[in-house]
């Protein structure tokens, strides 16, 4: 079966100090943990060369946090996927609901990143998920169906593509849906892979992300279609990390 992924999304946190925290997770990752799931961490883009060149040998893959569509030129502020991969990444989160409020991404931002990130080699994560406001007034699945066939690039397998449903909500909250409302989007999105990418659509790995910590880990990752968490804030330090990737 498919090898859940845990990965945790630093955000805008962490100073050269933090590099420390890759041994401690290292340290926790044996050979039976590392045995049951892929374990990623996903550093500001300040930090990720260093941490990459840390984390060699651990058994733990490092991504960025986002790309520009373009390999190079004048993109004052940004990083190419190509850089990421330079940098020793192996993967980019694309399309957080961060991105797409803060800068303004839409999905066909969002797919050409997913591009680059293909292009470069690196496992694209794209995600998804629906705001407040939208699920009151029911149109959850409309919307991350609609992100979904947005977003997904062209080019895309089980090996290069991860989605990650995070309801925008649920993000920092401290609120998640309940195990029956993640297990209705999950099944649905699918449904909706295996329509867009054929039969390898039954292998991309779809993470659960918002307010997962280790006291909800296992009740959320026991969810069918959900194959492993992107982790925000629980991310930052080893012992919560671990205590969620314990979960399998
Ligand atoms: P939290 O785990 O802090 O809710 O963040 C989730 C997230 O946005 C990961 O990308």
């Amino acid at each position: 079966g498919m090898k859940p992924l845990v990965a945790g999304n630093w955000k805008m946190n962490g100073l050269t100090a933090a590099l420390a925290e890759i041994d401690r997770m290292a340290a926790g990752f044996d050979a039976a943990l590392a045995g049951r799931i892929d374990l990623m961490v996903c550093p500001p883009a300040t930090l990720l060369a260093a941490l990459a060149a840390r984390a060699t040998g651990t058994g733990i893959a490092v991504g960025g946090q986002d790309c520009h569509a373009a390999a190079s030129g004048a993109h004052t502020g940004d990083i190419a996927a190509e850089m990421i991969a330079d940098a020793g990444g192996t993967a980019v989160i694309v399309g957080h609901s961060e991105r797409r409020s803060d800068h303004g991404e839409t999905d066909a931002v969002v797919k050409a990143k997913a591009e680059a990130a293909l292009r470069a080699g690196l496992t694209a994560i794209v995600c998804i998920g629906e705001t407040r406001a939208e699920r009151e007034a029911g149109r959850t699945l409309e919307v991350v169906g609609g992100q979904l066939a947005g977003s997904l690039p062209d080019g895309a397998h089980a090996g290069n593509l991860v989605v990650a449903y995070e309801p925008v909500w649920a993000i920092g909250t401290g609120l998640t849906p309940t195990p029956a409302d993640v297990a209705e989007v999950h099944g649905f999105l699918r449904g909706r892979l295996v329509a867009l990418l054929g039969a390898e659509g039954s292998n991309v790995r779809i993470l659960y992300g918002g307010s997962v910590k280790p006291s909800n880990a296992a009740e959320l990752m026991a969810v069918p279609d959900v194959n492993g968490a992107l982790v925000g804030g629980a991310s930052l330090k080893a012992a919560d990390f671990l205590g969620i990737a314990a979960a399998y």
